[in-house]
Formats: C-alpha cells, sequence, structure tokens
C-alpha cells in the first residue's frame, strides 16, 4: 500500500473531454485512489475535437492505464480504438478506455453503473415495463441496459419522435443479442400514445437534462402526464444537480418512489475501474468524494 499517490511512478489515468475543467471524475477518482491505497494520477485532459485520434494513441504511448471519456468525445474515439465491448457499440459510444497488452479497448461503463444503482437501490428490471424520457447518448445506454437486464418491455418517450423510434428499436436488438424479445413503443410525450405507456410503467428513466441546473423549475414529465403513472412506479433521474430535481419531487408528493441519478455516475466510474485495476472501485468513497466536490462547486 502506498501513502504516496504522487511517487516516483504513479500509475496514470485519464479523463478526456473538451472542454474538462467541469468534470467530476478527478474528484471522485482521485481520493478513491487515495483511499484504495492505489498509486495512481487521475488527471484531466481538455482534447480539442481534431486532436482526438493522437490523444487515444497518446495513451498507449505514454503508458497509462487508460482513461474515461466524455463529452464531446464518446462516439469521436471509436475509430481509434482495437477493440470496442458488445454494450459499447451498441450504444455507440465508449466512456472508459483500458490500454491492455499495448492494446486500446473500449467499454461503456454507464450501462453496467445504471444497472449496478438500480440493484443498490433494490429497484427490480427483470420482467418491468420501462419508459425512457429523452434519446441521446444517456437514453441509448440507459434502453440496453435495461433491455440486457430482462425489461419486458421499453417505450422510449422524445420530443423528436424519429430519434425515440431509432432508440427504441436499438433496445430491440439488444434483447436480441441475449435471445430475448421485448416490447418496444416510441412516440412523443405529449402524443396520445405514450399515456398507456406511462399508465403501466414499472419504471420511468429521464434521461433528458430538463431540470438540471440551473434550468431547476423544468421537468419532462409535467403533471398531467406524471399523474398517469401507477402507484408502484420507480422515476428515476439520470440528472444528479440538483440531487432532487423538480421530477423526482412531485413523483415523491405522489407517493411514488423517486432515485436520483448521482449513484449511476458513481458507479460508472467504479465500473471503469474493473478494466483499470481489476477489481471495482469503492463505491462509498467514490460517492463521499463526488459529493463534496458537488457540495463545493454548488457553493
Ligand atoms: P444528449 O445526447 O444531448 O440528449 C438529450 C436528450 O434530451 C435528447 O433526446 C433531447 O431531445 C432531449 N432534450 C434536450 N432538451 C430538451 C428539451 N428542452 N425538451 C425536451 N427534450 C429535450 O444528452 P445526454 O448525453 O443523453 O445527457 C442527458 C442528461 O443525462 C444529461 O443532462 C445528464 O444530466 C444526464 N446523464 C447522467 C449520467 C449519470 O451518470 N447520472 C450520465 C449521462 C447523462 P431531441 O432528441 O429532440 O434533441
Amino acid at each position: 500500500m502506498s501513502h504516496d499517490p504522487l511517487g516516483r511512478h504513479p500509475r496514470l489515468v485519464a479523463v478526456i473531454g473538451w472542454p474538462i475543467a467541469h468534470s467530476l471524475s478527478p474528484a471522485m477518482h482521485q481520493p478513491a485512489l487515495a483511499a484504495a491505497g492505489i498509486n495512481a494520477l487521475y488527471v484531466a485532459l481538455a482534447v480539442a475535437p481534431d486532436q482526438v485520434g493522437p490523444a487515444v494513441a497518446g495513451l498507449r504511448a505514454l503508458g497509462f492505464l487508460g482513461a474515461n471519456v466524455t463529452i464531446p468525445h464518446k462516439q469521436a474515439v471509436l475509430p481509434y480504438l482495437d477493440e470496442v465491448a458488445d454494450d459499447a457499440r451498441l450504444v455507440g459510444a465508449v466512456n472508459t478506455i483500458a490500454v491492455r497488452d499495448g492494446r486500446l479497448l473500449g467499454y461503456n461503463t454507464d450501462v453496467a453503473g445504471f444497472l449496478s444503482h438500480l440493484q443498490e437501490e433494490g429497484v427490480a428490471v427483470a420482467g418491468a415495463r420501462a419508459v425512457v424520457l429523452g434519446a441521446g447518448g444517456a437514453a441509448r445506454a440507459v434502453a440496453v441496459a435495461l433491455a440486457r437486464a430482462g425489461a419486458q418491455a421499453v417505450a422510449v418517450l422524445n420530443r423528436t419522435r424519429e430519434r425515440a423510434e431509432a432508440v427504441a428499436a436499438l433496445a430491440r436488438e439488444a434483447a436480441a443479442l441475449d435471445g430475448r424479445r421485448i416490447a418496444v413503443g416510441a412516440a412523443a410525450p405529449a402524443d396520445l400514445e405514450a399515456r398507456p405507456w406511462l399508465a403501466a410503467a414499472d419504471l420511468v428513466v429521464n434521461c433528458t437534462p430538463l431540470g438540471m441546473a440551473p434550468a431547476t423549475g423544468e421537468t419532462p414529465l409535467p403533471p398531467d402526464l406524471l399523474r398517469l403513472l401507477p402507484g408502484g412506479c420507480t422515476v428515476y433521474d439520470t440528472v444528479y444537480r440538483p440531487a432532487t430535481t423538480r421530477l423526482l419531487q412531485e413523483a415523491r408528493d405522489r407517493g411514488l418512489r423517486a432515485v436520483g441519478g448521482l449513484g449511476m455516475l458513481v458507479h460508472q466510474g467504479a465500473e471503469s475501474w474493473r478494466y483499470w485495476f481489476g477489481r471495482p472501485g469503492p463505491v462509498a468513497a467514490m460517492a463521499q468524494a463526488v459529493r463534496a466536490a458537488l457540495g463545493e462547486s454548488d457553493g
């Protein structure tokens, strides 16, 4: 065990994005590395969009164990990797790179991170009828996760309906990979067709940025739609700033179970450790570190 994380030969891990200054990842990982007694340095690297290829190759050249990848590079890194895991290929995005035996391997730990958090919270996915709000990167990871974990139905509601249809098709494809058929649906939230999906939902997951600070007065499910959810429904918000979004507050006011997305952030980070260090990160230490960082930045 090292008490010298900045010692002579720390292992190196990065997060690459553009811009990168607001990433919570260094604040989450570095204290966790210290807590785990791993002599490694986790650095935030700003990588301009036209430098993604050289930056990924540079991880190997410079002897990094790997990296996290954040906005806007999660898709852009794919062509520069030697191998991309199933989940990452399905989602179309890599958030974790590991350098192993000189090979660059790509993973998407949002999928496993989301499921680990649901499991920690005791939210069942197998057999559930799920509704995903939004159709961007987070929605793709959540839809793949739900389909692979045995949801019986996944409906995607998004203001741009074609994008909802693409994510619904992705959920079907992900279930088929495991040899299962699931019911899928796609609509805009305001469409009449959205209503039966909401009325039958066991789990609703917000994957839009609506409600995120500073626009905390927004919600992806206006009261007339929230009212449709049955009593046993769990409402999950991938937005974690603030910890209790308007959606979660209104769900709680209705007596529904409401879960915030900070745990997804922590668990995706913990899952990344598997590929760098061969074991998951210490979830409690990471959660504590990220809460402290959010507290500071939120004033
Ligand atoms: P994204 O790719 O930009 O997708 C955003 C989605 O939200 C799109 O489907 C978009 O609809 C919809 N949307 C955006 N503004 C909207 C509005 N004003 N009204 C209705 N719909 C709107 O973003 P993303 O990467 O998926 O991230 C979405 C959110 O997920 C982030 O803000 C973040 O808070 C959260 N997230 C959390 C975690 C975690 O670990 N907890 C991880 C990833 C993301 P269109 O398709 O019509 O444009």
